[in-house]
């Protein structure tokens, strides 16, 4: 009887569920075009020194298409790409361009001590993938970007999913001088264990924590709590997603030092970005 009604559930559902199958083909199809022609874009949001105002680097991210009027969100074609594998050869090429992008705007503005470093999500497939670290190593040789202005987001997954092979990876790139930064902390379930026997420098406090403040008190002790334990560990914090004026005065006072949010800048073009730095930053050696 079960089976029975399973049967007839299944019959009621179909139509919907083909079309849904049939539009995410599309989908998944036009995407594997898409990554075979490199037919991206990447925008660069800048991270604030919140007190200073200071643009301190960049966080790149993925754009398809770069141009036109139906742009599908990241949070779609990132899951997308990853479910086919494809994420691998995407990130590859967001690892090249960003890294030759930013080390351009790098020898643009020579007077920026330190330089912006630029901050790349990579996905927890491609810390998995054993060509990952060549790739690193490839796009900083290629572009000269000097590692330590190199920062690799992972996502609370990868610490909990560690293998010896992404432990090894890790290290290596550590020892090159590349930066770690934990994403969206505080979405997921990685112990404090983990945060202490990883090699992270940056903790990125989640959006979602911060939509909560100044107003919610729950939010704000939350908030208070992770930049302290950051302290503690010795890691530096970024807070996501800051919009309002209020929301960087408390972080401010919280002693949170680093930001992004539409308050500041939205992702924008690698030519805008330089302007956003010789505006914020000063022309001559005013940011010493
Ligand atoms: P994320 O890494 O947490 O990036 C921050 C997201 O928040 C970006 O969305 C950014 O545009 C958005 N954001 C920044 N400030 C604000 C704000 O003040 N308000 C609001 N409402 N949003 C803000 P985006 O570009 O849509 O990217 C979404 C996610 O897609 C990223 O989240 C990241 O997980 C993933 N992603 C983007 N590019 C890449 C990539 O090249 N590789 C991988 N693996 N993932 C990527
Ligand atoms: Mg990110
Ligand atoms: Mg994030
Ligand atoms: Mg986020």
């Amino acid at each position: 009887a079960a089976k029975a009604s399973g049967k007839r559930t299944w019959r009621r559902f179909q139509p919907q569920q083909r079309i849904r199958v049939v539009e995410r083909h599309a989908l998944q199809a036009r995407l594997d075009h898409a990554i075979s022609k490199e037919q991206f874009g990447l925008r660069y949001q800048p991270v604030v020194d919140i007190a200073a105002g200071r643009v301190v680097g960049f966080e790149a991210l993925a754009r398809w298409p770069e141009l036109g009027p139906d742009p599908v969100p990241p949070g779609q074609f990132i899951p997308l790409a990853e479910e086919t594998g494809h994420i691998s050869t995407l990130g590859a090429w967001v690892l090249r361009r960003s890294t030759a992008d930013i080390a351009r705007l790098q020898r643009r503005t020579p007077h920026l001590d330190p330089p912006p470093y630029l901050s790349v999500n990579v996905s927890t497939r491609q810390w998995r993938d054993r060509n990952f670290l060549d790739e690193v190593c490839a796009a900083l040789d290629a572009t000269g970007l000097a590692a330590g202005t190199l920062q690799l987001e992972l996502t609370e997954s990868v610490l909990m999913q560690r293998t010896d092979q992404i432990d090894a990876q890790i290290q290596a790139l550590k020892d090159r001088g590349v930066r770690i930064a934990v994403d969206d902390f505080g979405t997921g379930f990685s112990s404090l264990r983990y945060l202490r026997d990883f090699p992270i420098d940056v903790l990125k406090i989640d959006k979602s924590f911060i939509d909560g403040i100044p107003h919610d008190p729950q939010q704000v002790a939350l908030v208070e709590g992770i930049v302290h334990l950051a302290e503690t560990l010795d890691l530096q914090v970024i807070a996501e997603g800051i919009e309002e004026q209020p929301q960087r005065d408390l972080l401010a006072d919280i002693g949170c030092r680093y930001g992004q949010g539409f308050l500041f800048a939205r992702p924008m073009t690698v030519e805008q970005g330089e302007a956003v730095l010789r505006e914020r930053n000063g022309h001559g050696r005013t940011d010493r």
